[in-house]
C-alpha cells in the first residue's frame, strides 16, 4: 500500500465527568487523530497524547511538530505490505511512544481494511468478546466512590479498578469491599509511592485485590522487584513498560507478575504484539489497559484485546460513560455479561463520523506525498 496522504488533528472534546488519578485531574479528552490515505481506503489513528506531561513526556505540543517534521516525512509517500514496516521505519525516533502509535495505528486499520478483514483478525485476535472492567477516579469522598462502583457494578462491569494514592488507598479499599463483597477488584497508584511506602502496600494484601498497578516511579523496575517480594498480591507495571523488551527485563527482575498492555505506551500495535508474545511464553497474564481514547483508539484496544493473552478484563467502557457523543458509529456498548462485541467489519470495524471529528478539532493539518502541506480547518485554525 503507498501511503498518499496524511491528516493530522487535535481533538478536544467534553468528558462525562472530569476523571482524576495520583497525578492529574482532566475535564476534557485532548488527542491527536491520525488519518493516512492509502490505495483507496483511509485508515484512522489515535495518539493518547494531552495536553499536559503527567503520564509521559510528551504532550500534544510537542508530538505534533515530532509527527509533522519527523514521524510523517519518514513514511509517506512509501509503500507497505505489513503494517509492522511503519513501527520500524518510526524506529529511529527516539522514545515519543504515545506520538508515533498513533500514525502506525492508522495504518493498521488501513491495511486491515484494504484485505476487507477486521483489525483484530489482522492483528491475531481470537474472541468475539473482550471483558471489560471500569477505572474509578479518585473522588472528593469514599461515599462519591462507592456510588460511582454500584452504577458500574450495576452496568455489567466484571471488575472495578480504583485509582489510589497516599492517603487515598486502605480506607477506600475497605470501604468498597465492606461494602460489595468479593468483586473483582484491583487498584491503581499511577507511581504515587515509594519502597518507604512498602508496610502501607503490604496492608493492601488483606484484601484480595486481582493487582496493585505501578506503585513505584514511572520508569522503575528495580524497587519493583523489590517490592513484589515483599507482597502477596500481583504487581502490575504499566508506565515502566514501552517495549516488548522492559516487559522481559521487568518479568527477568521479578518485578511484576502482571502487564498492562497499551499500544500507545510502546509506540504501537506490532510493539504490542511482540509484548503479549514475550508475556504468553511466561505464562503472564496480560490486560489492555487505556488513555479514555475516543471510539477510534477506543476501537483498536477492543481489536488487541482479542488476542488469547489479554486474559484480563479490559479497561475499555461503553462510549457514553466517557462522552457526550462518541465520533464513531455505532458506539461501544456494554452487554449485561460485561462484555464488549469485537467489531468484525474490515478495519476498525465502526464508521468515523466526520462532522463530530470536524466539531471537536482545534486545528488540522494535511500532508502529501508530493510535500505540499495544506493547513486549515479546525476552531481555532
Ligand atoms: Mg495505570
Amino acid at each position: 500500500m503507498k501511503i498518499e496522504r496524511i491528516e493530522l488533528r487535535q481533538i478536544q472534546m467534553p468528558y462525562v465527568f472530569p476523571f482524576e488519578t495520583s497525578v492529574d485531574r482532566d475535564d476534557n479528552k485532548d488527542c491527536l487523530l491520525v488519518r493516512i490515505w492509502a490505495d483507496g481506503v483511509a485508515g484512522w489513528g489515535e495518539s493518547p497524547v494531552t495536553a499536559k506531561p503527567y503520564y509521559k513526556e510528551e504532550t500534544i505540543d510537542t508530538a505534533w511538530p515530532i509527527l509533522a517534521n519527523f514521524a510523517i516525512p519518514r513514511v509517506l509517500g512509501r509503500e507497505f505490505s505489513d503494517p509492522r514496516e511503519i513501527a520500524h521505519w518510526l524506529h529511529p525516533i527516539r522514545r515519543n511512544y504515545l506520538t508515533k502509535s498513533g500514525l502506525e495505528a492508522a495504518a493498521w486499520d488501513a491495511h486491515a481494511q484494504s484485505r476487507g478483514i477486521s483489525l483484530a483478525r489482522a492483528l491475531g485476535g481470537t474472541r468475539a468478546k473482550v471483558a471489560v472492567g471500569m477505572s474509578v477516579g479518585i473522588e472528593p469522598t469514599v461515599d462519591a466512590v462507592l456510588r460511582r462502583i454500584e452504577t458500574w457494578l450495576g452496568q455489567g462491569y466484571q471488575r472495578i479498578k480504583m485509582k489510589i494514592k497516599p492517603g487515598f488507598d486502605l480506607e477506600v479499599v475497605e470501604a468498597i469491599r465492606r461494602r460489595f463483597g468479593p468483586i473483582g477488584l484491583q487498584v491503581d497508584a499511577n507511581t504515587a509511592y515509594t519502597l518507604e511506602d512498602t508496610a502501607r502496600l503490604r496492608s493492601l494484601d488483606a484484601y484480595d485485590l486481582m493487582m496493585i498497578e505501578q506503585p513505584l516511579d514511572h520508569d522503575d523496575i528495580i524497587d519493583h522487584a523489590t517490592l513484589q517480594r515483599e507482597l502477596r498480591t500481583p504487581l502490575c507495571l504499566d508506565e515502566s513498560i514501552c517495549s516488548a523488551e522492559d516487559a522481559r527485563k521487568a518479568l527477568d527482575l521479578g518485578a511484576c507478575r502482571i502487564i498492562n498492555i497499551k499500544a500507545a505506551r510502546m509506540g504501537g500495535l506490532a510493539e504490542a504484539l511482540r509484548c503479549h508474545d514475550v508475556c504468553r511464553a511466561r505464562g503472564v497474564p496480560v490486560w489492555c489497559g487505556g488513555f479514555l481514547e475516543t471510539g477510534v483508539g477506543r476501537a483498536a484496544n477492543v481489536a488487541l484485546s482479542a488476542l488469547e493473552n489479554f486474559t484480563l478484563p479490559a479497561d475499555l467502557g461503553a462510549s457514553r460513560r466517557y462522552f457526550h457523543e462518541d465520533i464513531i458509529d455505532p458506539w461501544f456498548e456494554v452487554n449485561a455479561d460485561g462484555t464488549v462485541d469485537v467489531p468484525t467489519g474490515p478495519g476498525l470495524g465502526v464508521a468515523v463520523v466526520e462532522p463530530l471529528v470536524e466539531k471537536y478539532t482545534l486545528r488540522k493539518e494535511t500532508f502529501r506525498a508530493q510535500g505540499e502541506r495544506t493547513h486549515g480547518g479546525g476552531r481555532t485554525a
